[in-house]
Formats: structure tokens, sequence, C-alpha cells
């Protein structure tokens, strides 16, 4: 098996028996807004276009982690539509065997432009990242007056076929709360599964403290007053990050990430690869594994293999989430991928 790991039959397990099948690539740490909790308000130094990876090099990543047990890819950023050509790296990925799912998470802004095409080119599942429907707020908060844009986007996701769109709602104690039901209705109104997400120490300014966290317990609170009553729903088996609820009216579903008040550490499933070609095992974790120096030294499969190996080898149970004491992350999250 060590000379072949494009056949490998040992599943990339980590030291806590967690199987990864999961990876998610930042394609750029760019971004056409500035959003307050993710980008820092000044001196942001962006990868120079040398230091991303180029899609050729992603493709030969994905296929070797493919050969170990990854299935699903998401595409995140920065913001992954403002990366040239994407659609093409999409059509690659798409293609590359034993991939079965390839998504991405977009702020929705080109998806008007886009839509068709990242269709057209097997993009399976879209998330659009939609935190308020107040224009000012919406301003306030992203730095740019883009909410007509992003609400054409998700106009043109379901017109090009996108059925299973869900909508991501980023929830701060003080600033979101008037947001939950408006949003929640205007999901219902589509038949969209909005998923409200923690506050998260990855902020570009370094301002979280845990009461700024709107909890997943309270976002739940204020819907069931809003809206009407929630039961649990099925995850359908899978380890996905949100916690469903049906409305009880028949209203569909919500869902709530709730990343610091119940850490799902226990089921991660995820590996990340940075735009920059470092490997991460944790959005907590600073540790990484440089992937870029290889592809561009003749290293062979099996040196990319074992790189990876390394990174799921070498992951924590949990990094401060099982214990309240969040590790603050050495990099933004536009600079991780989110
Ligand atoms: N530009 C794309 C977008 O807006 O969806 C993809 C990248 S963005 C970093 C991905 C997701 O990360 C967004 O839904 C955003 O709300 C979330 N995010 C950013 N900073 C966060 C933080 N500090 N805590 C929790 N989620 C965060």
């Amino acid at each position: 098996m060590k000379d072949n790991p494009l056949n490998a039959t040992d599943p990339l397990v980590d030291a806590f028996g967690r199987v990864h099948t999961d990876l998610r690539i930042s394609v750029t740490d760019r971004c056409n807004i500035r959003c307050r909790y993710c980008v820092p308000a000044e001196g942001i130094q962006y990868r120079s276009h040398a230091e991303m990876l180029t899609y050729e090099e992603l493709e030969r990543f994905v296929r070797v982690a493919a050969g170990l047990g990854i299935r699903k890819i998401r595409l995140t950023g920065g913001e992954p539509l403002v990366r040239k050509g994407i659609c093409r790296l999409v059509k690659m990925l798409a293609a590359e065997p034993g991939i079965v799912d390839v998504a991405m998470t977009t702020n929705g802004i080109l998806l008007d432009q886009y839509a068709d095409a990242l269709k057209a080119a097997g993009l399976m599942r879209l998330n659009i990242s939609l935190d308020t429907l107040d224009r000012e707020k919406f301003q306030q908060i992203t730095r740019h007056d883009e909410l007509d844009r992003v609400l054409d986007g998700i106009a043109a996701a379901r017109r090009a076929g996108f059925e299973q769109t869900k909508l991501n709602a980023l929830a701060i104690r003080n600033l979101s709360e008037d947001d939950v039901v408006p949003l929640a209705r205007f999901a219902r109104e589509r038949r969209m599964e909005l998923r409200f997400i923690e506050f998260m120490p990855v902020d570009g300014d370094r301002k979280w403290t845990s009461d700024r966290v709107l909890s997943g317990k309270e976002i739940l609170e204020l819907l069931s007053q809003g809206i009407g009553p929630l039961e649990p729903a099925s995850s359908n088996g899978s380890p996905a990050a949100a916690t469903r609820f049906h409305y009880v009216d028949g209203g569909g579903c919500v869902g709530v990430v709730r990343s610091v008040s119940e850490p799902f550490c226990g089921k991660c499933n995820r590996l990340r690869l940075t735009a920059d070609g470092n490997v991460r095992n944790c959005l907590f974790s600073p540790q990484q594994w440089k992937i870029r120096p290889l592809l561009r030294s003749g290293a062979t499969d099996q040196e990319l293999a074992d790189l990876i190996r390394a990174a799921v080898g070498a992951k924590s149970h949990a990094r401060g989430t099982d214990n309240g004491q969040f590790a603050r992350c050495d990099r933004p999250m536009h600079q991780i991928g989110g």
C-alpha cells in the first residue's frame, strides 16, 4: 500500500477514530467585501499570485486526497468567485474519481454572473452567506453596499437549479438579534434551509469575546417566539456541523452551528487546505503542513499522501473547544478558509 497511495484502503483516521472524508479548499484569501468579523480593518497582507496553488496543483492534491478517502470538497475563501476561472477548477474537481460532492460557500455577490456556469461545470451545492436583510446593517457589517446583489445572487442560484442551496447567517450578540426572525421568514418563504453560525474567535480584528456569542439556544428561542415551535430534525446520518430543527407548522428546516456553545469536535471529519498551500487539521490550530514546496519540487504522490496522513495523525481531540478556553487562531478566517 505504501507504494500506491492512490489505491489506499486504509482511510484517513486520526488518533481518536475520526474518519476524514471532507476537504475545505480556500481558493483565495481575497474578498469583494470586508466583513468586520472576518477581515481586519487594516493591514491585510494578501498572498501574491505566485504563492497561491494553481488549479493544476489543487487538482493533484485532490486526486491524492481522494485516494486516501476524501469524498467531499467545499470551495471557500476569501470569496471563491473572485478567483479567475473558478468554473474551470470546479469542472476539474468534479471529474476526479472518488469525489462525490463539490460544494461552495460564497457571499453570493457574483452569483448572478456565475450560477449557470457553476452548475454546468458540475458544482453540486451552494451555501450563501447572508447575515441581515437590512441594507444599512449589511453595509455596516461588510463595509460595502451589496445587499441587492446578494439577493439577486440567491435568486440566480435557484434559477440555475441549485435546489438545496442553504443560507448561512453569522450571529453576534447585540448585532444580530433583530435579524433572526426576518431571515428565517425569508428562508421559509423560499423553502431554503437557513443555518445560524455562532461567532467564533477567528475574526480579523481579534475583538472576539465569549459574551459576543449569540448562542444557538438563544437563537432557537427567538425563532420559537417569533415564528413558532420547533422540533429536532434528523441529521440524515451526516456529521454536519449544523444541528437541524423542523418548524412544527411544516415550514421547513432551520439549523444552528453551535461551534462555541456545543462544539462538535468529536464528529469532526474535516481537513483544510489554505489558498497558499498549507494543510490544516483544525480551524483553531496554528499547526500547518506545507504542501506547496512539495508540489513544486517534484515530490511523489506518496510524499503528498504522507503529508496528508501526518496532518490527520496530529489532530488534537479538541482545541480548547472542550473546556471553553478557545485557542485563538493565528490567522483570520479569510486566510484559512471559512
Ligand atoms: N466569502 C465566502 C462567504 O462569505 O461565504 C466564503 C468565506 S467566509 C469566511 C465563510 C463563512 O465564514 C461565512 O458564512 C462567514 O459568515 C463565516 N465566518 C467568517 N468569520 C467568522 C467568525 N469570526 N465566526 C464564525 N463564522 C465566521
